[in-house]
């Protein structure tokens, strides 16, 4: 039998120790990806939806996007959907053709939009205003892209606020609930042959599943409802991504195959072949095949709590650290070679290294002992941790490594992004300030 996911992370911790990548000078903190488990995830969402029907999965890159996981989930058969200039290179980097990359953002320029209007990148717009400028970009020169617009279907909001972009005063796309917003966009469509897509993405952690699938099928009704009196002008669906991770253990949660049901009780004329249909999971895709693992650097104690001081902290845990209850993360002890910890549990916290007090990636957590030395690490973090990294303190990015476990047990590793260098301050490019 093929190691489970939690079995492969014990083999990594332990190789890597052992390898000298966790090096108590040089690198005390470091990133690992299981490409394994990249790949298994991947499959599990070709394989949730039904044979037959016309979809396509884009990942969504602000979850991860380190230009070799892009390129293993291109080979493994998804596209990819960016939010800036930046990830939009970094996807076509990583080889994907621009078919297959969507643009969402709702901010873009002028110059981002005909760049990739030019390219035949496929554009969700966002706004009215945006339209606008799209209108005159196709007056100059009519694109192939793939255009739609993101509605806002309104349907209210998951357990995190700042991750719901569903709700009555979202920033996000066209609020269609809003009074005249859906005559106008109905309008707006019917003078418009080109715009063939809707868009809806409800948001990101922290969505129950029928709220999502309540926003897909909010657009599902609108595009049948363009599609009544313009038959076969709407002719994709993209319903987002979001679907929430379980943070608590190593169990899998809420699978891709949940979110194919819940899609399916909403809005059942999704799966009747009429539209073709587009995702963006980012998450749950990559979040439970990374982790995050540093050496204990000190151990004190204060007013009769232990503290843990390590290496990961804000820099590579930045939304963990400054909402916690939002973002809870697991911590496991190993020891000095990598081993699981078997000390006996106490109450600990687990700071990291920025200089504020705030910096703890947990507190008052029950773990085995850790002493000097040993290891920390932090499942679950392979979207939106060490890939979206926080400048603070002038800490360094750590170097991420993507690792396979071989059939005898051994581990190979790749260095997917070397450590950042630390920033240099050669006198003669600093600018001097009177
Ligand atoms: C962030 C985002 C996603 C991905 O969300 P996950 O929770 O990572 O699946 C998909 N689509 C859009 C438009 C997004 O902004």
């Amino acid at each position: 039998m093929s190691p489970t996911r939690a079995h492969r992370r014990d083999l990594a911790v332990h190789a890597a120790a052992k390898e000298g990548l966790l090096d108590p000078d040089e690198t005390p903190l470091a990133a690992f990806v299981d490409l394994t488990g990249v790949r298994e995830s991947a499959r599990a969402l070709l394989a949730a939806w039904p044979a037959g029907l016309h979809v396509r999965h884009a990942f969504a890159a602000k979850a991860n996007n380190l230009v070799p996981v892009l390129r293993l989930l291109r080979e493994e058969g998804l596209d990819c959907e960016v939010a800036s200039p930046g990830e939009l290179a970094q996807a076509l980097a990583a080889g994907f053709e621009p078919t297959g990359i969507v643009l969402d953002s709702p901010v873009k320029t002028r110059k981002e939009l005909a760049a990739a209007l030019a390219l035949g990148v496929a554009v969700n717009i966002d706004n009215f205003e945006e339209l606008t400028r799209v209108d005159e970009l196709q007056a100059a020169r009519p694109s192939t892209s793939r255009l739609g617009v993101r509605l806002n279907p309104q349907v209210g909001t998951g357990a995190i606020e700042a991750m719901s972009t569903a709700g009555l005063t979202s920033k996000f796309g066209v609020p269609l609930a809003d009074p005249g917003n859906r005559a106008r966009l109905l309008e707006a469509f019917a003078f418009r042959p080109w715009l063939r897509w809707v868009h809806v993405h409800v948001g990101s952690q922290g969505c129950p599943l029928e709220l999502m699938a309540s926003g897909v099928a909010a657009a599902v009704a609108f595009a049948d409802e363009v599609n009544r009196n313009r038959p076969g002008q709407i002719e994709g669906i993209d319903v987002g991504g979001g679907l929430p991770v379980d943070f608590t253990g190593d169990g899998d949660g809420l699978t891709f195959a949940d979110h194919v049901a819940a899609l399916r009780a909403a809005a059942p004329s999704l799966f009747d072949g009429r539209y073709r249909i587009i995702t963006e999971f980012g998450r749950s895709l990559l979040a439970k095949n990374g982790f995050l693992a540093s050496r204990v650097e000190y151990t004190k104690s204060a007013g009769g709590r232990a503290i843990a001081l390590t290496h990961a902290g804000a820099q590579v845990a930045t939304r963990s650290v400054f909402a916690p209850e939002a973002w809870p993360l697991r911590i496991l002890a190993y020891d000095r070679d990598g081993r699981p910890s078997d000390a006996a549990p106490v109450l600990q916290d687990i700071a990291g290294p920025c200089c504020f007090a705030g910096d703890l990636l947990a507190r008052g957590r029950e773990l085995p002992r850790l002493t000097a030395g040993d290891l920390v690490v932090v499942p679950d973090t392979g979207a939106y941790y060490f890939t979206t990294h926080f400048a603070y303190n002038s800490l360094p990015a750590p170097p991420v490594y993507g690792f396979q476990p071989g059939d005898d047990g051994t581990v190979s590793f790749t260095l997917l992004r070397p450590a950042e260098e630390l920033p240099e301050s050669s006198p003669g490019t600093v600018p001097t300030v009177r």
